[in-house]
C-alpha cells in the first residue's frame, strides 16, 4: 500500500534536517509522498521538491502557519499553496520578521537575568527566515549556558517563564484567507493538541478545507473523533508525524502512514480550486 506524510519540518524552520536528509529518511521508510510544512516558511521547497523528484516521490508544498482565533493558538497547515505567489511571500515575510523581533526580545530579557547569550549566535544558528525558541534552546545549549533543551524550556522559555515573549500571530481567518488565494488548502493541523474544537465550525464557515486527523501526538481515539469530525463537515483528512529531526534516537518520520488516497483527494481537491479560480477570471 503507497502511503504518505503529509506534517514535516527541515532546518528552514525548527527542525534539524535539510530537505535532502528529510527525504532521505522518507525514501528508506518506502514513502509515496512528503509535504514539507515549515513554520510560516516555504523556503525549503525548491530543494525539497529536487529531493523528491530524485526519489521517485510525490512532492506537496506547504507551510504551518501560526495563527489565533479569540487567543487561542491554531496551527493551520496550507498545502499546494503557490510558492511563489507574491501576497503569500509577502505576508508570511512579516511574521517571519515578527520571529525574528521576537528573538531579540528572548535574548534582552535573558540578558537581563545575566545569561550572556547574543542574538545573532542565535540567528547564525538558526540560519533560517523563521526562527523560534529552539533556536534559542540550541543555542543556550551549544554556549554550556543550560545543560539540555529541557533545562532552557523549564527555566526559561516556557510559556510565563522570564524569558517567555508571546508572540503576534495572524488571525486564523485571514490565515485561511492566505492560503486559499495562494492556490492552496487550508487544512487545521494537530486538532488533538489543544483545546480547539469550538473553533472548527468557525473555520469550516471560513472555508476550511480539511482536518489533520492523524498525529504522532494523537490516539487512536482521538484520530476516531476527528474523522468523525471530518465527515461531519465535509472536510478533507490528512496526516503526518510532525517531525523536527531525531526523537528517542530515532527520527520521528515514520509514526505516521496516511494512506495515499488522501493525498489523491487533496490533489483533486487543489486542482478543483485552481480551476474555479481561472474560469472566475
Ligand atoms: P515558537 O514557535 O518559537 O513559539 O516555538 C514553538 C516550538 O518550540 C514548538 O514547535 C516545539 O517544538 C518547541 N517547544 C515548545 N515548548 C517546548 C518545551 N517545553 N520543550 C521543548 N520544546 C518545546
Ligand atoms: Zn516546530
Ligand atoms: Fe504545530
Ligand atoms: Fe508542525
Amino acid at each position: 500500500m503507497k502511503f504518505a506524510d503529509l506534517h514535516l519540518h527541515t532546518y528552514f524552520s525548527d527542525g534539524t534536517f535539510s530537505p535532502e536528509e528529510l527525504v532521505g529518511h522518507g525514501h528508506r521508510l518506502g514513502f509515496a509522498a512528503l509535504a514539507l510544512t515549515d513554520h510560516d516558511s516555504v523556503e525549503g521547497c525548491a530543494r525539497m521538491a529536487a529531493a523528491c523528484v530524485a526519489a521517485g516521490i510525490d512532492f506537496i508544498p506547504g507551510t504551518e502557519l501560526t495563527a489565533e482565533h479569540n487567543d487561542t493558538e491554531i496551527h493551520l497547515l496550507g498545502y499546494l499553496v503557490d510558492t511563489q505567489n507574491e501576497k503569500f511571500l509577502s505576508e508570511i515575510a512579516k511574521f517571519q520578521s515578527v520571529r525574528q523581533d521576537r528573538i531579540r526580545e528572548m535574548v534582552a530579557r535573558l540578558n537581563g537575568l545575566h545569561v550572556p547569550l547574543e542574538a545573532e549566535t542565535v540567528f547564525t544558528l538558526a540560519n533560517c527566515k523563521s526562527p523560534g525558541r529552539p533556536h534559542v534552546a540550541r543555542a543556550l545549549v551549544k554556549a554550556g549556558l543550560v545543560g539540555s533543551l529541557d533545562e532552557a524550556f523549564e527555566r526559561f522559555l516556557k510559556k510565563n517563564r522570564p524569558a517567555w515573549v508571546p508572540k503576534a500571530k495572524m488571525s486564523a481567518l485571514e490565515a485561511v484567507e492566505l492560503i486559499h488565494q495562494a492556490g492552496g488548502l487550508a487544512v487545521m493541523a494537530h486538532p488533538g493538541l489543544n483545546r480547539t474544537d469550538d473553533v472548527i465550525p468557525v473555520l469550516v464557515e471560513a472555508g476550511l478545507d480539511g482536518i489533520e486527523c492523524f498525529h504522532t501526538k494523537h490516539s487512536t481515539v482521538t484520530s476516531e473523533r476527528y474523522l468523525v469530525t471530518a465527515d461531519k463537515y465535509h472536510l478533507l483528512i490528512t496526516g503526518g508525524s510532525d517531525c523536527h529531526g531525531f526523537s528517542k534516537g530515532k527520527p520521528l518520520i515514520g509514526t505516521v502512514k496516511l494512506p495515499y488516497e488522501y493525498v489523491e483527494k487533496l490533489k483533486q481537491a487543489a486542482a478543483t480550486r485552481h480551476s474555479s479560480l481561472v474560469t472566475r477570471h
